[in-house]
């Protein structure tokens, strides 16, 4: 069932934390709500689950308006972050507790929490306690206990980001997985991780201070992202302050050819180019600089060259011979490879 935010704007003591956010999650979609901490993005999934009410706007699941429904009657399952499981109750307990709560027939109830405890890969561990598991298998446990109730929303707070990144990688295969099976069911995933936002979503919102920044599908963000908040957030990037030329921009004293479409010459833009797109040599765009410092990364190295009082990264598979600090180096990238950035320009370079 799909998820639709109209004008939505929650305050708290007459501070607006989210700022009117228009947003619709389609039926079956995952969509991910990427942005820094305090960005408003654990309110949105609040607004959703009726935790909090909005100030104005309005929450709709499918074309039922729930703005004003209590959280049990929106057929919502949440996972937050600290996984909030009842200590004292063993862990198929806890997974029949929405069951419960809802009244569902006893039998009804035993068939359900086996099938998310099967789901999760938790079954053998329903008689234990929650102290008795690991970070990862709790974590389970929550989401077993939000599929039990057979939502038609499921909305995931920043679910694993108590876990180590081994784990974490797993997981995201598994809530993949999940996903598969469950093809009706919408997903609102907060997170602040890059990676888990473009490894999961079929589209992310990018938050930033209450307000909607964008919203794409990941190669849609990171291929052309049309702000340098967004083009950080959504992967590593350069982001040079340029000056639109006719035929390019200047940057420092070089000239660079690149899309101008749609820039107004003269005016100041920022130029984004991924760092694993620049590379070592001459070639098209050609910058020099100094290197100001070297990073080996096991299957990359990652170099950061001073250009003009500029900081560029470049991501080049592993170099036999990497360049010391203070070699001059010459580094470049297609034309086709930058973008233009007109927008938001001075607030985030
Ligand atoms: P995020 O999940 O993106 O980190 P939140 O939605 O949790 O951000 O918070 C957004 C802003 O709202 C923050 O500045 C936070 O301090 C504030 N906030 C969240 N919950 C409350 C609350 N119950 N009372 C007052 N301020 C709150
Ligand atoms: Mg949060």
């Amino acid at each position: 069932m799909g998820i639709r935010f109209d004008a939505v704007t929650v305050a708290y003591d007459g501070n607006v934390v989210l700022d009117a956010l228009d947003l619709t999650v389609a039926p079956g979609e995952v969509m991910a709500l990427l942005g820094p901490s305090g960005s408003g993005k654990t309110t949105a999934l609040r607004a959703v689950a009726g935790f909090v009410r909005p100030a104005s706007g309005r929450v709709f699941l499918g074309d039922r308006d729930v703005t004003d429904l209590p959280p049990h009657r929106r057929g919502i399952g949440m996972v937050v972050q600290s996984y909030a499981l009842f200590p004292h109750l063993r862990v198929e307990d806890n997974v029949a507790f929405g069951l419960k709560a809802r009244k569902v027939p006893k039998a009804e109830i035993r068939t359900r929490v086996a099938e998310a405890l099967e789901m999760t890969g938790m079954a053998a561990y329903a008689r234990r306690h929650p102290r008795e598991l690991s970070g990862g298998q709790q974590q389970r446990v929550a989401i077993a206990r939000a599929l039990a109730i057979r939502p038609d929303v499921l909305l995931l707070d920043e679910p694993l980001s108590a876990l180590d990144a081994q784990l974490r990688s797993g997981m995201l295969a598994e809530l993949a997985r999940l996903h598969r099976e469950l093809p009706e069911v919408s997903i609102l995933y907060v997170t602040h991780d890059q990676v888990e936002a473009l490894t999961l979503a079929d589209r992310i919102a990018v938050m930033d201070k209450a307000r909607l920044q964008a919203c794409g599908t990941p190669r849609e963000l990171y291929r052309a992202p049309a702000d340098a908040f967004t083009a950080s957030f959504v992967g590593n990037a350069n982001l040079l302050p340029v000056t639109v030329g006719s035929a390019g921009v200047s940057f420092a004293d070089a000239e660079i050819a690149v899309d101008t479409a749609g820039a107004v010459p003269g005016a100041r833009a920022t130029l984004c180019v991924r760092p694993h797109l620049v590379g070592i040599g001459a070639g098209p765009n050609r910058l020099t600089g100094t290197v100001a410092e070297v990073q080996w990364r096991g299957a990359t190295h990652r170099l950061y060259v001073d250009v003009a009082g500029h900081r560029v990264m470049a991501d080049v598979r592993e170099l036999r011979e990497p360049p010391a600090h203070g070699d001059p180096v010459t580094v470049h990238f297609a034309p086709e490879d930058a973008v233009l950035l007109t927008a938001g320009v001075g607030g985030h370079g």
